[in-house]
């Protein structure tokens, strides 16, 4: 029974891994704010404002 001891922890560790990775990604969504009609190709700006290019109030979105 030794080799499944062994598995299952092995199985646990990688569980363990995939949790520590799913919470880091989940916490470096942070709120950008990008302009609706996306003027600049996707650009997005840290702080909210207006678009340069078209002077739309920015949009909050998740990245
Ligand atoms: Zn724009």
């Amino acid at each position: 029974m030794q080799e499944i001891h062994t598995l299952m922890k092995k199985l646990l560790t990688a569980a363990t891994l995939l949790l520590l990775l799913a919470s880091c990604s989940s916490a470096d969504k942070k709120t950008v704010y990008a302009c609706p009609m996306d003027c600049e190709n996707g650009k997005v700006y840290e702080k909210p404002g207006k678009c340069p290019v078209c002077e739309m109030d920015l949009e909050a979105t998740k990245r």
